[in-house]
């Protein structure tokens, strides 16, 4: 039933051109989360440390998120991130990482956890996804996520895991970067040639690209005027796209394309203001409301040519 995620649960410090904070919550597994939260049942694999207070988990409560495999040890600290942005809001810049208490965490899946229909391999150190793959038992999706840390440090580990995945969620520089390739079709076959069904290159402010072995299907981002704080927006898309995968019983193409459209709203929320703030005080009204508009955005009609 829905979804495992395993992930980051973190605290960023985040620097953009339009302010700063030196602690908020974040984590690829914290975005992910709330966002597939709206549409299925999400059972969260991570780790946190005594520094992540009850006050903070509170960003999980009252959502159909289950902590049971969020783990809090003693004497470590929570993962830290810490990145900044320029006027360019696509391209973050990592000033620190600190693994912390991910360092050496090693999850035993519960049964429940086990039998998800869909699982996130959040981006995290590869060894840790392949490690959670394995113990999964066949879900109708697996995916993951990644970025260009893990492509430069654990290349091998990576490709490991993209081999036994359905889909890989990406940056757009990131597919460049791991196939060495500036051409982005060329580079989504290759990773295409590896095994996944489908790959999901993620491109910021230009939307989201879906390229399988017989079709691709582009979606714009949601313009916004005020755009704050990019973290987040990648996790939370993926949060979307998945859980509302996650509800529906039929997994065509139809739907598949419905889902970019969900993941596309809901990383549209996740951008207006710093860390989860907007996020966690959006409402599935709000978020009904902005999918049609961008049903609006992207229409057009037919004509006889
Ligand atoms: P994104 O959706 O790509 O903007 O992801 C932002 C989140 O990823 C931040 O909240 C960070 O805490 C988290 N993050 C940053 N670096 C890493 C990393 N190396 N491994 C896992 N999570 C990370």
């Amino acid at each position: 039933m829905g979804i495992t995620v395993v992930g980051t649960v973190a605290f960023d410090a985040i620097q953009t051109p339009f302010g700063k904070v030196d602690k908020c919550i974040g984590g690829s597994g914290t975005y992910f989360s709330v966002a597939a939260s709206f549409f299925t049942d999400v059972a969260l694999v991570g780790v946190v440390g005594d520094d992540f207070t009850e006050e903070e988990a509170s960003i999980f409560k009252g959502r159909r998120i289950n902590l049971d495999g969020l783990q809090r040890v003693k004497g470590e600290k929570t993962f830290f991130w810490s990145g900044e942005y320029g006027f360019d809001l696509n391209v973050a810049k990592t000033r620190d990482t600190q693994l912390n208490a991910f360092a050496g965490f090693q999850p035993k899946l519960s049964e429940a956890q086990r039998e998800p229909d869909v699982l996130f391999l959040a981006n995290i150190y590869p060894e840790l996804q392949y490690d959670v793959l394995k113990q999964a038992k066949r879900p109708r999706i697996v995916a993951l996520d990644t970025m260009n840390l893990w492509i430069e440090t654990k290349r091998a580990e990576l490709e490991r895991v993209i081999r036994e995945v359905d889909l890989v969620i990406i940056n757009e520089a990131e597919v460049r970067q791991f196939m060495s390739e500036s051409n982005l079709v060329k580079a989504a076959r290759g990773i295409l040639a590896l095994g996944p069904r489908a790959i999901v290159i993620k491109r910021g402010e230009y939307g989201v690209l879906m390229i399988t072995k017989d079709s691709a299907f582009a979606a714009p981002a949601f313009p916004l005027e005020n755009v704050f704080d990019p973290t987040g927006a990648g996790d939370t898309f993926a949060g979307g796209f998945l859980g509302y995968l996650a509800s529906r019983s039929e997994l065509h193409d139809r739907e598949f394309r419905r889902a970019i459209v969900f993941g596309s709203v809901l990383a549209s929320f996740t951008v207006e203001k710093f860390s989860l703030d907007r996020l966690r005080e959006v409402t599935l009204a709000e978020v009904q409301h902005r999918y049609r508009e961008f049903r609006a955005l992207t229409h057009f009609e037919d004509f006889e040519v």
